[in-house]
């Protein structure tokens, strides 16, 4: 399997450092809001990468974080007069809840920044000790960025040119405009945690080497996120681990390009975005799944109104397929396949091997897809003759999800859909009002609100649910 790697920009054969295994990292959202459209592209790509793996054979290790404490997190804390904990857990719940709609199954682990102190402190320590890293007056540490040779080797950037863009902000404290904090000390009414030089919280990238540290080693096979992070937040994270550990952070660094709208990245400084459920109460979760997976994940991807209707009239195109083949199988007989069904079995394995071909080029999701639908226009014309085994419809059914699967696509075929278990949630609750049963229809309202997020309005016309604010 070929990966690009930012980091030799090239191609590369993916060669693991254990054989069989692979250990990998990603950065993951900071908990101040819902995710957008945006953020949503890393999180399902890099879901796919990890199934894809698994698929191959590989046992994946897979850590993405969740940034608890930042500026952001604590400024929306203060706006709502809660504590940043409050905010933090109703955002890690919200993030559960869209990534599940989107088919992305739970990281192996997800540490929370709070939650690592341990292992962050005692990484700022080793900085401190192996004299990388200064702490100054007001608390705050400071990352001794020309100690370390190689800084700027994942950006490409000559430390010269970097060096001109340098600046030290109001507040900060510090030897060189090149240096950056990896501690910032404690503020009156900020959270902060003690530490051996004072109290404060991390800086914005000390958590990823240190989760990485706690939870997957010095030296990983595969770091990743959307490609705004390569500088500065990837390029410090090398820094801070390399110079810690004194080997190699990580052996591929994977990036993928923006999602834009007419254009232009879609981010939340530039509030043009779109939030994931917003998105998926038009299209469905799965359509935006679809229509992530519809691109090479280095090329921008526009989002349009267009391209998320040809996504879902695609995703259509294989519950079709997927369902005529179920009530087929409710309906043929024939355990045995014929020589001949057998042959066209054999022969969908080029199909198979197209699509492996595929995602082995450095996870090339669209030509992946292509050969899914070839697949599954040979499975149309093949069921339709009338004489085909029960077990040749089996065999057509499982190839297809076979692929799907590591895709991520059509996950929920037999399951409900959310919005079908709401509406039967909702029509409970009406029948347990009508029997006077109150109890149980609030209980409904209190499911639907705190397990689900979602808010009922009964009108005149019925109850509406919307997802809460
Ligand atoms: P954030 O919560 O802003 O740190 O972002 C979480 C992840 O989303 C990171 O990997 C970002 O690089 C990625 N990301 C943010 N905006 C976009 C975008 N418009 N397109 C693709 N990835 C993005
Ligand atoms: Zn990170």
């Amino acid at each position: 399997m070929k990966l690009y790697n930012s980091m030799t920009r090239t191609k590369e054969e993916f060669v693991p450092l254990e054989a069989g295994k692979v250990k990998m990292y990603s950065c993951g959202p900071t908990v101040y809001n819902y995710f957008h459209i945006g953020n949503a592209r890393p999180f399902i790509i890099f879901d796919t990468l990890r199934r894809y793996f698994e698929y191959r054979g590989y046992e994946v290790k897979f850590v993405q974080n969740f940034t608890d404490i930042d500026d952001k997190v604590i400024k929306k804390a203060n706006e709502e007069g809660v504590t940043y904990d409050v905010i933090a857990d109703r955002y890690i719940k919200e993030y559960f809840t869209d990534a599940q709609g989107l088919g992305i199954r739970p990281a192996s682990v997800h540490p929370r920044a709070t939650e690592t102190m341990d292992a962050i402190i005692d990484i700022v320590q080793s900085l401190i000790d192996k004299g990388y890293a200064y702490a100054v007056d007001n608390g705050d540490v400071y990352f001794r960025t020309k100690k370390f040779s190689e800084y700027g080797k994942l950006s490409h950037q000559p430390l010269d040119e970097l060096q001109a863009g340098a600046r030290i902000s109001v507040g900060e404290i510090k030897e060189d405009p090149m240096d950056f904090a990896v501690w910032k000390g404690a503020k009156p009414g900020e959270p902060s945690w003690e530490t051996p030089w004072g109290a404060g919280r991390p800086g914005w990238h000390i958590e990823c080497s240190a989760m990485v540290n706690k939870y997957l080693g010095k030296t990983i096979d595969i770091h990743s996120g959307g490609k705004d992070l390569i500088f500065p937040h990837h390029e410090n994270e090398i820094a801070q681990s390399e110079c810690a550990n004194g080997c190699e952070f990580a052996h591929y660094w994977l990036h993928n390009g923006f999602l834009t709208i007419d254009n232009e990245k879609m981010s939340k400084s530039a509030g043009n975005f779109f939030m994931v459920r917003d998105a998926a109460k038009v299209y469905g979760y799965e359509t935006i799944r679809m229509f992530m997976l519809s691109a090479q994940y280095r090329s921008p991807l526009n989002y349009s109104e267009e391209s998320l209707m040809m996504a879902k009239a695609s995703l259509e195109r294989l519950y079709t397929a997927a369902e005529n083949l179920q009530f087929l199988l409710g309906k043929l007989e024939g355990e045995t396949m014929t020589a001949e069904e057998q042959a066209k079995i054999d022969a969908f394995g080029a199909h198979r091997q197209k699509f492996i071909d595929a995602m082995d080029d450095d996870l090339n999701t669209a030509d992946a897809l292509a050969a899914v639908f070839e697949l599954v226009r040979d499975i149309n014309t093949a069921v339709k003759d009338p004489s085909c085994t029960k077990a040749f419809i089996q065999a057509c059914f499982d190839i297809m999800m076979e692929l799907c699967g590591v895709l991520g696509l059509v996950d929920h075929l037999g399951e409900k859909s959310i919005d079908s278990e709401v509406e039967d949630l909702i029509a409970q609750r009406a029948a347990a009002k009508k029997a006077k049963n109150f109890a149980e229809a609030d209980r409904i309202r209190d499911y639907l609100l705190n397990e689900k997020g979602i808010v009922l309005k009964d009108t005149r016309q019925g109850t509406q649910w919307s997802y809460k604010e």
